[in-house]
């Protein structure tokens, strides 16, 4: 029997959210039930429910970033059990066979991966995300949350966290390294904590001072206003790495200067339009534009124990379900300390 439960959906991009009954798939043997305790709100979750990237389809529900318990498992499960506390992020499948999932990057599955929300699932239909009291997900796609992180705390972690940790990893990250984090958001905040952890010298470029002090909380050396004249002057040749995770356009030749000859800036922010770029940026110097998607679930699970090991979680707001369409546009206005998490008991209904 299929799973009834409570949802908050879209039915057209200009719509507000409403609460709806959704049903989630009868679980098979290699499902886990999870009861939804707590649900991040994106900024990817706005661009699609708002149409940004593309016509999303409607109704959806969005949220990659899930954190509740386990209320039931399938015969075959072996991963999880009843009352374990778990994460979902991004992606709920993936073929399991190409070399890419071989490797552990199920984000990059040569014949596509099964996104959390608005993706074809195997049996066809069109999942729907965590802004929800339940989901019932694959167990190769539940992550353990370690002691120590609250589930609200944990639940940005499963995109916003991978999401940095994964190039802080790739480029190595650590001591005497000079790293740039641009955009301090959900995203952002990650960014300067785990690359903090790892040891590096971290600069917030911000576009005012305004999240100052609560960068150097984070473990920022020193945040740079973009919005102040002549803000690049002193930065120019100094970084190792930059991580860019504005949601928005950014003259990239401009930041493509600050870097040391042979350092990276890695995207993660995935502004809707096209970029553009000179090449000679890239050329003097022999620089690196990258970018980076989410990450695999092995990665994910061993971020989530680094973040228990040192003490880091997302930075959060907690709102009920009738908030969101409020927050959505605090969170484009850049007025979020640091991650809009729903708190789903505030669903005005048991569905189970
Ligand atoms: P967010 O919380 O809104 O943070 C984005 C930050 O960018 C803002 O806090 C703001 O920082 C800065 N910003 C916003 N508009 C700007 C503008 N016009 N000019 C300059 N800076 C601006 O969003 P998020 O959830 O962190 O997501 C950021 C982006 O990453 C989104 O595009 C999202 O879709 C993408 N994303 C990508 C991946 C991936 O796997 N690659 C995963 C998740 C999300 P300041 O106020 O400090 O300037
Ligand atoms: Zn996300």
């Amino acid at each position: 029997m299929p799973i009834l439960t409570q949802a908050l959906q879209k039915t057209a991009p200009d719509q507000p959210f409403r609460v709806a009954e959704i049903e989630r798939r009868d679980p098979r043997p290699n499902d886990v039930v999870i009861a939804i305790k707590a649900a991040g709100i994106c900024h990817s979750d706005i661009h699609t429910i708002r149409d940004e990237w593309g016509s999303a389809p409607f109704p959806l529900t969005v949220g990659h970033e899930i954190a509740g318990v386990v209320e039931a498992v399938g015969d075959a499960v072996t991963r999880h059990r009843v009352g374990d506390r778990v994460g979902v992020g991004c992606l709920v499948d993936s073929c399991g066979e190409c070399e890419q999932c071989l490797a552990d990057e199920e984000q990059d599955c040569l014949n596509g991966s099964v996104g959390t929300y608005a993706s074809v699932d195997r049996d066809g239909t069109i999942t729907q995300g965590g802004y929800s009291q339940h989901v019932v997900v694959d167990e190769r796609f539940v992550l353990g949350i370690p002691e120590g992180i609250e589930l609200d705390v944990a639940a940005p972690l499963l995109c916003a966290g991978i999401t940095l940790y994964s190039p802080i990893d790739r480029w190595g990250v650590g001591p005497g390294q000079r790293v740039a984090v641009v955009g301090l958001g959900g995203l952002g905040h990650m960014g300067v904590q785990l690359a903090a952890a790892k040891g590096a010298e971290v600069t917030v470029l911000s576009r005012s001072r305004a999240k100052e002090a609560l960068a150097a909380e984070l473990g920022a050396t020193r945040t740079i206003a973009t919005g102040e004249e002549g803000w690049d002057k002193a930065l120019r040749g100094t970084f190792d790495l930059i991580l860019n995770t504005v949601s928005a356009d950014l003259p990239l030749d401009d930041y493509l200067r600050l870097l040391k000859p042979h350092g990276a800036m890695v995207n993660v922010g995935l502004p809707p339009g096209p970029q553009t770029l000179r090449l000679g940026s890239l050329i003097g110097g022999g620089k690196v534009l990258a970018g980076s998607n989410i990450g695999g679930i092995r990665q994910t699970q061993e971020m989530l124990d680094f973040c228990a090991e040192h003490g880091i979680g997302a930075v959060i707001e907690r709102i009920g379900v009738d908030d969101v369409d409020a927050a959505y546009d605090r969170v484009v206005d850049g007025d979020v300390r640091f991650r809009f998490v729903i708190d789903t008991a505030t669903f005005p209904a048991a569905s189970r």
